[in-house]
């Protein structure tokens, strides 16, 4: 048999080093749990960045994609397809926008807003040709096309990519007043992460999201959430904004929608935005194909069915209780919303790597960010008794 060790040997030899994974071989899951080739079981405290929401093989979604894989999986948009109607249907109904727009990967879905609100811009609100502005925040992460890195602050994410997609503006998260000063009758957007995942579990102050719902409306400027991490259930809500209530113009939604098999993603607007976009100006191969439209669409209804952002609640504030209970003088802080939780430690302190590899020989895998933060984001289909689990192990781990 071949051996942990022969797999990540056989990836370093022949494929690029683009990431740097946790050395652990998984070739099995179910629900929350993960095995690796020897065998071993650990609970997934990441579920690939919030995209197994509905946890690992959930069987109603391999039934469905089963079942399709025995009629019809790909039409292009050439044509027609039986599929993509309904879930359309289904999208604006569980969103409560007016329609929706499909496509593969979160950083397409990122393209696809930033697309729309240029041609909002222009068409609607009138910016003179090619001098739409939109901004930004500080430390986000909106995927890794080549216009999306160019407007990152991280290093890693933006250097040697240049030159940059002009037309971007970079305000300080969680700053109102940075977003009033940074407008000008170019911004055609404002584009922002509910709570910023990659950037450590970033949750602005209380009203932040209504408040800047306000400035963009004041100002003319569309509003875009960025969900792909947020959504579907992760934080406690369908989607983080319901928090505050501060319904965006455009909705970016990914991961958990495609239920941990396949990829699915895209944005949602009311007409007034989207129709926008007129035939030949987006669009995609796989986008919106019958295979991504069921399993998409059980991935909605397992959500629903199962109220898995009453569970995240639940779970999550009795999860960040416990964390706060480790007795370990290095941590500063332990936040999240839901079952999006991070355990930051102070800079140049034990490496957040480190506890993560220690936490993998536990049985716990968890993803550091940065040096100084542990992610924690179980599938939510989770059980008291699988929290009540890992926590025994990562209080062994990190408390001194
Ligand atoms: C993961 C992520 C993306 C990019 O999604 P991909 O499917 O990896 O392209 C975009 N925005 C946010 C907030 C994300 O967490």
């Amino acid at each position: 048999m071949t051996s942990s060790q022969e797999f990540i040997d056989m990836e370093h030899k022949y494929g690029a080093h683009n990431y740097h994974p946790i050395p652990v071989v998984l070739s099995k899951a179910e629900g929350p749990w993960v095995w690796d080739v020897e065998g071993k079981k650990y609970l997934d405290c990441l579920s690939a960045y919030s995209a197994v929401n509905q946890g690992h093989r959930n069987p109603r979604i391999l039934k469905a994609l089963s079942d399709q894989c025995d009629r019809l999986t790909l039409t292009s948009r050439a044509f027609h397809n039986d599929q993509l109607g309904p879930f359309e249907k289904k999208m604006a109904e569980v969103t409560g926008f007016e329609a929706f727009l499909p496509m593969n990967t979160g950083a397409e879905g990122v393209e696809t807003a930033l697309k729309c609100a240029r041609r909002w811009g222009y068409m609607k609100k009138g910016v003179d040709k090619d001098k739409a502005e939109i901004i930004v925040c500080a430390e986000n992460f909106h995927g890794r096309t080549i216009t999306i890195v160019g407007f990152s602050t991280d290093p890693d994410a933006y250097d040697h990519h240049g030159p940059a997609t002009p037309g971007f503006k970079v305000i300080p998260y969680d700053d109102t007043a940075a977003l009033e000063e940074a407008i000008t009758p170019n911004t055609v957007a404002f584009m922002v992460e509910p709570i910023q995942g990659e950037a450590g579990v970033k949750v602005p102050s209380e009203g932040y999201l209504t408040k800047v719902r306000q400035i963009c409306k004041a100002n003319n400027v569309l509003l875009i959430f960025d969900e792909v991490q947020t959504g579907f259930c992760r934080t406690g809500k369908m989607f983080c904004w319901q928090h505050e209530d501060a319904k965006p113009d455009i909705m970016i939604v990914g991961k958990a929608l495609g239920g941990g098999v396949y990829p699915v993603s895209g944005i949602l607007a009311d007409w007034e935005v989207m129709d926008v976009f007129t035939p030949g100006t987006h669009g995609s191969t796989f986008g919106g194909n019958p295979l991504a439209c069921v399993v998409a669409s059980e991935a909605l209804d397992i959500l629903i069915d199962e109220k898995l952002d009453e569970k995240a609640t639940e779970l999550g504030a009795y999860f960040m209780d416990k964390l706060r209970t480790i007795n370990n003088p290095d941590i500063i802080d332990v936040r999240g919303k839901g079952l999006l939780i991070a355990i930051e430690f102070k800079p140049n302190t034990k490496h957040a790597h480190d506890y993560c590899l220690e936490l993998m020989d536990k049985g716990v895998l968890a993803k550091d960010t940065h040096d100084t933060t542990i992610r924690f984001a179980p599938a939510l289909v989770l059980t008291k008794e699988d929290l009540d689990w890992a926590f025994e192990r990562i209080d062994k781990v990190i408390s001194v």
